[in-house]
């Protein structure tokens, strides 16, 4: 079966290598340049910084088998399983990318065709599906099953785009899907920070969540931060210049890490973390042959949401038999 796969974040590669490893031909579109969507990791002066999630953590005996499949490619690699001082943190687990987050995406991606900077602009079901690219390339795909990983709002979009509309239980369960947003700032600092393993900070003040040490995690060689906004600064400062509303993150962060930071850029993520979801993993509909995956399905987390795109490949695969 031709399947055209809409997303390069983990769970349309996840899905995606599933069903190639299955015997099926397999396309995953992605609008940007690379895989790995909010598992990103950015080159900055020198820098690896690792900007969108942080670590992952494994539950699922399904997910322990990719992530033997991760270790043994090289690519994933344990981070750290308790902070010092920080007795009300879970202690478990937590992997990080080798070279960064990107890492098992990339590597997950070897067992597909990958077509970069496609942007999906509308989906049109006649006898199989016919994908569309806004601009560009005026790239065209056809397939007989079409899924869909991206956050539920970006669905949304383009079902509206494409006048596509589910029955009316399914539209009203999409248009319950909430997220999160996070200004991220990535900054070069001018040394190497005072914290030590594993070089995070958690929840400092009201404005941040996160602030972690690229060098002390082990993928950039130059001194390099992350900072997270709380969803609630987030939300407050979304569309103010980034010379506005980065200074106030910048020099709490030049406090607790006793650094100065040089050069930062921010970056502002629309859909950081789903707060409701659709309820279940996956979804797939038989008359359209569409599925729908992702975090918005699976639940926060890089486990959930490649897991949602596990599930939503088993479904396809036993609606094919
Ligand atoms: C700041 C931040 C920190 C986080 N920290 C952690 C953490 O430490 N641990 C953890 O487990 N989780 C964390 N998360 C959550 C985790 O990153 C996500 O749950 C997970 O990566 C989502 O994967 P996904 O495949 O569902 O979606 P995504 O990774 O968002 O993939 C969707 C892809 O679809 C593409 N796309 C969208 N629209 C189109 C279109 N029209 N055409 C083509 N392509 C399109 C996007 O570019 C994107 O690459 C964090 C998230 C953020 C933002």
């Amino acid at each position: 079966m031709k399947i055209v796969v809409v997303g390069a974040g983990i769970s349309g590669c996840v899905c995606a290598y599933r069903l190639a490893t299955e015997g099926h031909e397999v396309t995953l579109i992605e609008k940007g340049r690379g895989v790995g969507g909010r598992m990103a990791t950015r080159r900055m002066d020198g820098a690896r910084i690792d900007h969108g999630a942080q670590f992952f953590t494994v539950k699922d005996e399904r997910m322990k088998s990719l992530l033997a499949d991760w270790q043994a490619g090289d690519a994933v690699l344990p981070w750290y399983d308790k902070v010092p001082g920080r007795d009300d943190l879970v202690k478990r687990i937590r992997y990080r990318g080798r070279a960064g987050m990107t890492g098992p995406a990339k590597l997950l991606a070897e067992s597909f065709k990958f077509e970069k900077e496609f942007f999906v602009e509308s989906i049109f079901r006649g006898e199989k599906w016919e994908i569309s690219e806004r601009e560009g390339l005026n790239r065209k795909l056809v397939a007989d099953h079409l899924v869909l990983t991206m956050p539920v709002p970006q669905i949304l979009e383009l079902l509206e785009r494409s006048q596509f509309k589910f029955g009316a239980q399914v539209m009203d369960k999409l248009s319950k899907v909430r997220y999160t947003r996070c200004l991220a700032v990535l900054g070069i600092m001018n040394r190497s920070s005072r914290l030590s393993m594993p070089g995070t900070i958690t929840h400092p003040t009201p404005e941040i969540d996160w602030i972690s040490d690229n060098q002390i995690k082990g993928i950039s060689e130059v001194p390099a931060c992350t900072i997270h906004a709380s969803d609630e600064y987030s939300q407050k400062f979304w569309d103010i210049p980034d010379q506005d509303r980065a200074p106030c993150l910048i020099r709490t962060a030049e406090e607790l890490l006793n650094v100065k930071i040089t050069n930062w850029s921010c970056h502002r993520w629309g859909f950081a973390k789903p707060l409701v979801t659709f309820g279940a993993s996956q979804y797939l509909s038989k008359s359209y042959r569409i599925s729908l995956a992702g975090d918005s399905f699976g639940g926060e987390r890089i486990e959930n949401s490649a897991m949602s795109g596990w599930d939503a490949a088993s479904a396809i695969l036993s609606s094919d038999t």
